[in-house]
């Protein structure tokens, strides 16, 4: 910002540079993600993928693939910007039989998408800056916006209304899931939103479903609590800065319990027969970040654990749930190492690998309260390598910080049978993408324009 004299700003940047200070620090700093692995390192690593084994032999007939797109709108030219966040999450199922016919065909056209079976899309909208709920304040407005438009009003079978998210919310904290003595009694712990006291929210009701699980009465302060609350987005929002910062996390928690909308589905119609014919495929990593981390690990991952270690009682796999990065500090590593990992070859980096060659060497464990997935890297052919997530391959028993020093392929149960749909579902139309990825994609992603443009205008309409 030049006010004055235009000239003055051409020459300011000789003070930064000049600065002992600014040199003296930036000497201290180091770049991470530079040092290439030796092939030593590697190779213990790497197997071939055709030496992979399944625990147990299922096929998979199904994938269900998830994704949201988002656009953000600015109704007001002038001071101040007032904002809203408008929303299309999409889940597309279809038979793999279906999909190898779309494959040889190698376009992604609209009858094609028609053939497919069961696309449906959710759409809400969040207001992230200057725009309230009357007679509300901003961080309420968020609050019950979050709890009854995005999650209790949006239903997996429009019509039933058990089906609505709220419900799948409460399954998971709850642990409606279990078939032991503990069913019921999961809870989550977080801050009431007004008095900062710590809550224990869990089951009032026998019955889950019941609506006063939805919310309960702060034990400090007498005021009402969400069960949405758990996801602590409200801690990143303000009165003056809005909701900007949260809007992709917002997508994410969505994305999530409509995943795993699927999953209570079919265990409360008693079809969890069903589950080892599916695979899940999720745009992005098995991971939820920043405040809906406790979310990730204290709710998301027990419950992957728990499949985990039904699938091994049972036999069969129930937990067939990957995620695709797209980016990312493993896909950069990716790109770097490509040419080092054999063709036809997988590579599944533990701590260490991670440590030396891609996250830098961190106290931290990396993704220990973010992921509920393993990463690994796979080169099929010269044009087919990708980051792949795989749902955590251990039960309760193991604690994920100790697990990720030494990952084994041969703990994942159904890994084959997964790279096999993957391969046969690779999309050459797109960069490294697959087909039901791009097509989910394809049917929710909001452009830029027209879509923002529609948007604007529809909310000055309604808003006036
Ligand atoms: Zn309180």
């Amino acid at each position: 910002m030049a006010y004055f004299n235009e000239k003055a700003s051409k020459i300011n940047h000789q003070y930064i540079i000049e600065n002992p200070k600014v040199k003296a620090y930036l000497n201290k700093c180091e770049k991470i993600g530079q040092n290439l692995p030796l092939e030593v390192d590697s190779q213990a690593i790497t197997l071939p993928i055709r030496n992979i084994q399944d625990k147990f032999s299922f096929c998979i007939e199904r994938v269900i693939t998830i994704d949201g797109g988002y656009q953000e709108v600015n109704i007001n030219e002038n001071f101040p910007s007032q904002r809203l966040c408008y929303y299309n999450i999409g889940i597309l199922m279809f038979s793999v039989k279906d999909l190898e016919a779309v494959e040889i065909q190698q376009t992604i056209n609209p009858s094609d998408i028609g053939k497919l079976e069961n696309l449906e899309r959710f759409n809400f909208v969040v207001p992230t800056q200057n725009i309230r709920l009357k007679n509300e304040d901003f961080i309420t407005t968020f609050r019950k916006t979050f709890y009854e438009e995005v999650f209790t009003k949006n239903y997996l079978n429009e019509g039933n209304k058990n089906s609505s998210f709220i419900h799948t919310i409460k399954w998971l904290v709850f642990q409606e899931y279990l078939d032991s003595d503990s069913r019921g009694k999961g809870f989550v712990k977080f801050a009431c939103p007004h008095c900062k006291k710590i809550q224990k929210f869990q089951r009032q009701t026998p019955n889950y479903l019941d609506e006063q699980n939805n919310f309960m009465e702060c034990s400090e302060c007498k005021s009402i609590i969400y069960i949405t609350d758990c996801f602590d987005l409200h801690t990143l929002i303000d009165e003056i800065n809005g909701a900007t910062l949260i809007e992709s996390y917002i997508m994410s928690a969505f994305e999530i319990i409509l995943m795993f909308s699927m999953f209570r589905f079919l265990f409360e119609e008693d079809n969890i027969q069903w589950l080892p014919k599916i695979l899940f495929i999720k745009d992005g990593p098995l991971a939820l970040f920043s405040r809906l981390d406790d979310f990730a690990f204290k709710v998301v991952r027990p419950f992957i654990q728990f499949l985990y270690a039904k699938s091994l009682r049972d036999k069969i796999s129930y937990v067939n749930l990957v995620g695709l990065d797209k980016s990312g500090m493993f896909v950069e590593h990716l790109k770097n190492i490509e040419s080092k990992i054999p063709l036809g070859n997988i590579l599944l980096p533990n701590l260490d690998y991670m440590k030396k060659y891609i996250t830098g060497n961190n106290a931290s464990v990396f993704g220990e309260n973010t992921y509920f997935g393993i990463k690994m890297f796979v080169r099929k052919e010269k044009e087919l390598s990708f980051v792949l997530d795989v749902a955590i391959p251990f039960d309760e028993s193991v604690k994920y910080k100790d697990y990720i020093k030494q990952p084994k392929i041969e703990d994942f149960l159904s890994l084959k049978n997964i790279l096999e749909i993957l391969f046969q579902l690779k999309c050459d139309l797109y960069d490294k993408s697959f087909i039901p990825i791009a097509m989910v994609n394809k049917l929710v992603s909001l452009s830029n324009i027209p879509s923002k443009k529609i948007l604007t205008i529809f909310s000055r309409d309604k808003l006036s």
